[in-house]
């Protein structure tokens, strides 16, 4: 069975065909999901708490606090699904035992104000997050990726070039 990444769940809110594109490894970005993983257990370890022996497979977090999972972004373009990719990591971790609230930061180039916006994993959100896991199971399952339908999104999106050029 494919493994889910955060990184599917942000793409299948912001395109099922970026997601699509992303599960079969059509991967033009560059993907550090590893290096992240590493820093994650370190955090872990750091914070001295009685979860030190966990591994936290797949997922990849900016930083952890006591009360945290952060997540930064560069941009908000897309809040829904920076939104759902937090939620993603805040159910792994639950799933081990690790209970955070998410906090995405958005760092926008050149602006002073960072902006903050604060989730939590309530029962309705957390079936929402297991349908949208559910669906990207159900996609990644199709031989061809779905149509690209142009809208404003695309200009940023990696995969710009490949759909529409
Ligand atoms: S360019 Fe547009 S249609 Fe293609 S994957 Fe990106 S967001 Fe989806």
């Amino acid at each position: 069975m494919v493994m889910i990444t955060g990184t599917m769940v942000n793409y299948f809110i912001h395109c099922p065909r970026q997601c699509w594109l992303f599960g079969h490894r059509i991967n033009l970005e560059d993907n550090s999901e590893d290096v992240r993983i590493g820093r994650v257990l370190h955090e872990l370890k750091q914070e001295g708490s009685k979860h030190k022996e966990i591994s936290v497979e797949n997922i990849k977090i900016d930083k952890i606090t006591k009360e945290y999972v952060i997540e930064i972004k560069k941009s908000d373009a897309d809040l829904e699904a920076s939104k759902y990719q937090l939620l993603f990591y805040m159910k792994v971790l639950k799933d081990k035992g690790i209970k955070r609230k998410g906090k995405l930061e958005v760092i926008e180039k050149n602006k002073q104000d960072h902006k903050i916006h604060i989730f939590e994993l309530t029962l309705d959100l957390e079936k929402e997050l297991e349908k949208v896991i559910e669906d990207i199971r159900l996609l990644l399952l199709q031989e061809q990726p779905p149509q690209g339908v142009y809208n404003k999104k695309c200009n940023r999106c990696a995969y710009y070039e490949y759909c529409f050029l």
